[in-house]
């Protein structure tokens, strides 16, 4: 069993413990050995092994005065199909628990079949086992000639078998039955024989009994020292005898309530297990859950930022395609205008001058008409990109119309913007026009005015710088114009009369 050998081997090996526990009276060590194996039985292959575990079991509780339990199990052997030997051993059993529990058959017919079964197998101890619990229920009956006849005439037989417990037993039962036909001598010499295996049955039944016959025999004789020493006798084997049944019934009750215990305990630990179980499914379902709706989550993020990328990248596009000239890149009109206004209105409340560029590429249709209008419009970028290279940061330049442009050059005085639109002036005078296959001047006329002399409003400033471009047209363009300080009021007059700087 300590080896953990196959279920078959440690069925066995336990059967046979249990047996051998029964025999010492180790009940129980027997009966925690019977709980081991008990729950073996349906994992053993052989059926024959099954069988005699199931006899040992089923012997060992009538042994231990549990015919319920003993009637219990062997019934189950003997429905379970059993090989002939297992048919016999199984009915000794059965009939030992049926006989105490008052269930045996009215009728003798089965218990004889049984009898002559285990005789057809050469099983004669079981057959005689089965004898006296036939005898002992005519006992009951009150066929006591009947009884005495068939235990006497079985006597030898037992004698010759040799198991002392059954022929203790055998013998009890004769000297008992002599005794109440009257044969004392009979009596006697049955009870003596019981006394022969004293040492062996310390505490059995059978040696009450032939204690009590010696008793009555004595008593009967008269001879009454005798009989009040088997009186003694009889009271001591009687409460021996006792005490081992009430042994039995406390070993049977402890590993009862050991295996209760075990079973309760185990169920608790099993309730604690599923409810372990149980958390950890919630928990892992939980973790799932939130996994998902994390993962769901970012996704969300991750489509709504997307797309507020995507809107956002298309209003910046739609924005710089309406605040922008397709052509050159820099603010179209309406945005130069919106933007200039703004910055013109800082700098008003700052109390910082601003000025402003305007110029006009000279003769430019006749570049369209020379070398075409895709070349025309290489040059409006060319010059953007030169004079957009000039330009810091603060300042707004943007595509007025057609060849126009105009610069808003904020913190700029005068001279300062005059000098830069000298600048612009000299590098578009300097473009490399090989790129488009032609080699041709590009030139343009420049208007400066500034919040200096003409204010901060954006329309005079524009108006006063585009009187200066005119200006610079008519001086022959390629060159720069500023509008001086203390302009005329009238138009007409401030385009012939304007104080003009020449610059270039
Ligand atoms: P001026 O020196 O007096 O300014 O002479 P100009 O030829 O430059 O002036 P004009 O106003 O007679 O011609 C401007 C031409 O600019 C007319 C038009 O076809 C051309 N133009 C306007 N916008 C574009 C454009 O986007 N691309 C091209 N290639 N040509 C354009
Ligand atoms: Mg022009
Ligand atoms: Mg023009």
């Amino acid at each position: 069993m300590e080896d953990k050998p196959s279920a078959d081997l440690r069925y066995r090996a336990g059967a046979l413990l249990i047996n051998a526990y029964g025999l010492d009276r180790r009940f129980t060590d027997g009966f925690r050995q019977l709980h081991e194996i008990l729950p073996l039985r349906n994992r053993v292959s052989d059926k024959a092994i099954k069988h005699d575990g199931l006899y040992a079991v089923a012997f060992f509780y009538n042994e231990m005065g549990q015919y319920r339990l003993g009637l219990k199990y062997a019934r189950e052997l003997l429905a379970d199909n059993p090989l002939p030997r297992g048919e016999c051993v199984g009915a000794i059993a059965l009939l030992d628990a049926e006989y105490h529990l008052a269930k045996l058959p009215e009728s003798d017919a089965p218990i004889i079949r049984r009898i002559d079964q285990c005789l057809a197998i050469n099983e004669r101890m079981a057959a005689m086992f089965i004898r006296v619990l036939l005898a002992k229920k005519w006992v009951k009956e009150g066929r006591l000639d009947e009884a005495k006849g068939f235990i006497e005439q079985h006597i030898p037989e037992a004698e010759a078998i040799g198991y002392w417990r059954l022929l203790a037993d055998m013998r009890a039962m004769a000297a008992e039955l002599a005794l109440d036909a009257g044969s004392f001598n009979a009596a006697k010499k049955h009870a003596q024989k019981v006394l022969e295996h004293a040492a062996e049955v310390p505490s059995s039944s059978a040696l009450v009994k032939a204690w009590r016959v010696f008793y009555e025999v004595a008593l009967h004789e008269k001879d009454m020292k005798a009989a009040l020493n088997a009186f003694r006798r009889y009271a001591d084997a009687d409460k021996a005898h006792l005490a081992d049944l009430r042994a039995r019934e406390l070993a049977y009750e402890m590993v009862r309530l050991e295996a209760q215990g075990r079973a309760q305990q185990i169920e608790a630990l099993e309730q604690q297990n599923q409810l372990l179980q149980l958390q950890q499914r919630l928990e892992r379902e939980q973790a799932q859950k939130t996994r998902l709706a994390v993962v769901l989550l970012v996704f969300l993020l991750a489509a709504v930022t997307y797309w507020a990328i995507q809107v956002k990248r298309r209003q910046g596009l739609l924005r710089r395609m309406a605040e922008t000239d397709a052509l050159t890149g820099v603010f179209n009109r309406h945005h130069f205008t919106r933007q200039a206004e703004q910055a013109l209105a800082k700098c008003a409340q700052a109390g910082e001058p601003a000025a402003l560029i305007m110029f006009d590429l000279d003769h430019f249709k006749s570049i369209n008409d020379g070398y075409g209008h895709i070349t025309g419009d290489w040059v409006l970028r060319a010059v953007a990109d030169t004079c957009q290279e000039l330009c810091r940061r603060m300042d707004h330049f943007g595509r007025l119309g057609g060849e126009e442009f105009a610069i808003l050059l904020h913190g700029l005085d005068l001279s300062a913007a005059a000098r830069l639109a000298e600048d612009c002036r000299v590098r578009i005078a300097r473009i490399d026009t090989r790129e488009t296959g032609h080699v041709f001047a590009i030139t343009a006329s420049f208007g400066v005015s500034s919040t200096v002399q003409s204010g901060h409003d954006l329309s005079r400033l524009l108006s006063h710088a585009d009187l200066m471009l005119y200006r610079a047209k008519h001086d022959g363009r390629n060159c720069v114009r500023v509008y001086g300080n203390e302009p005329p009021s009238d138009p007409a007059a401030r385009r012939a009369q304007a104080p003009l700087s020449v610059v270039h």
